[in-house]
């Protein structure tokens, strides 16, 4: 079986800014090629998982989002970083347009882009990780029972009164090395 590090795009990989969809306007953040590289050494598959509302709400397309992905990948690979799948969700529930309202089970803090990816590989949850910088990335990954979660405040504020039991709180990716047996 497969251990997974499930990591969140947006404020974990590149720098927040709202809606990021070409590669003008990503910014990998600091440390991140070296961090990746450091889980693929640890034999961690890694798989990123990323709610992507802009596209539902009209501010850009699917072939936007791909196009900035493959351009992305593209630079891991650079960086000796093999990153094993995207999953993305495209929908929102209030402001999508047409066929992208929806509320999706894979829009996290939902549990179906990771359910998605286990059925895909073979996935050992227990062994696995999940990063995201939103109070709901670690939902996703409770709710889809992930144990190990972190919480990296590289990206959007944490509110540390909100913090879920088994989350750990760090300043960035190359902190969780600390807390791997
Ligand atoms: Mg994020």
């Amino acid at each position: 079986m497969n251990k997974v590090l499930f990591i969140d795009r947006d404020g974990v990989i590149n720098k927040e800014k709202e809606y990021v969809h070409h590669p003008e306007e990503f910014e990998f953040i600091d440390g991140v090629f070296d961090a990746l590289k450091k889980f693929n050494l640890l034999g961690y598959l890694i798989i990123i998982i990323s709610n992507q509302a802009g596209i539902g709400r009209g501010l850009y397309t699917e072939e936007d989002f791909k196009n900035v992905s493959e351009w992305m990948l593209e630079e891991f690979r650079k960086h000796e970083v093999i990153i094993t799948d995207i999953f993305y969700d495209p929908h929102h529930p209030v402001y999508g347009v047409g066929k992208y309202k929806k509320d999706s089970f894979d829009r996290k803090p939902n549990p179906g882009m990771i359910f998605k990816a286990v059925k895909k590989y073979d996935i050992d949850l227990k062994n696995s990780l999940l990063v995201g910088d939103k109070l709901s990335d670690i939902e996703a990954g409770i709710n889809a029972g992930v144990e190990t979660l972190f919480l990296v405040r590289t990206g959007h504020s944490v509110n540390e009164i909100i913090i879920p039991a088994g989350c750990t709180v760090i300043d960035a990716l190359n902190d969780i090395f600390k807390f791997l047996g």
